[in-house]
């Protein structure tokens, strides 16, 4: 079983790394496939004849992990959460721009069934990893004590992009795809709640929800910023890193 694990991490590895060789930074497809599809069908893949170097990537396990500057623990342990990712080859776009040792999630751990993320792209391996564990035992537990019904989906506004931080020379957190930022939440019963329409015009309920997801996001992101630090973020939590503490 283990070893089976292990050999689906290096095969969506390898499949990356078949991309990358063919010049396309296209990234892999956020939208969730049936459970353990996409590594079924990666590891029944054959290559034509012509694509002489595939079989020997296929078969050199740890090396194709290695192949992603993701340190091979972190996507064992992302694995072993739960978690459906692809490791992502790494590239550089622009100066202080890149994606190194990232991950493409398709689905979050939850505590009955996983649960979706929407338009999210590239991420570190170690902010998905806290991003994971965030959605399990922060959000969708939240949700079903607090609001009755667990967690179907975690909305998102995307995690990499070349940008510097909003009025000044510094690059975001983003450049390097090493935060997320989180625009609501939608339930199984349909609900959604967003940050914003919900974190302060939502029920009691609703608001006590998005609180209490906060509060659990800053012990596990380094950085959490939301409604309460500044306009730019009245309508999203942005969640980087796993440094040092800064919750707002
Ligand atoms: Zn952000």
């Amino acid at each position: 079983m283990k070893r089976s694990k292990t050999l689906r991490i290096a095969l969506a590895a390898a499949g990356s790394i078949v991309v990358a060789g063919c010049g396309s930074l296209i990234p892999t497809a956020s939208a969730p496939a049936p459970s353990g599809e996409r590594y079924a069908k990666a590891g029944a893949y054959t290559p034509p004849r012509t694509a002489a170097p595939a079989p020997r990537r296929f078969a050199s396990t740890p090396q194709s992990v290695a192949a992603n500057s993701s340190d091979a623990s972190c996507l064992a342990e992302l694995n072993q959460a739960g978690a459906r990712f692809n490791p992502v080859p790494d590239t550089y776009s622009a100066p202080g721009c890149n994606k190194l040792g990232t991950v493409q999630l398709s689905a979050l751990s939850g505590d009955a069934r996983q649960v979706n993320v929407s338009n999210i792209g590239p991420v570190k391996c170690r902010t998905a990893k806290a991003f994971n564990a965030w959605a399990q035992y922060g959000v969708d537990r939240a949700a079903r004590q607090i609001l009755g019904s667990r967690l179907e989906r975690i909305e998102t506004m995307g995690s990499y992009s070349c940008r510097n931080v909003a009025g000044s020379n510094r690059k975001s957190a983003h450049a390097t795809a090493g935060a997320i930022d989180v625009s609501g939440f939608l339930l199984a019963d349909g609900r959604r709640i967003s940050l914003k329409n919900d974190w302060d015009a939502g029920t009691p309920a609703e608001r006590e929800f998005l609180r209490v997801v906060h509060r659990s996001a800053c012990k596990r992101f380094g950085t959490v910023l939301g409604p309460e630090y500044n306009r730019a973020h009245e309508d999203h939590f942005h969640l980087e890193g796993t440094g040092a503490k800064f919750c707002r």
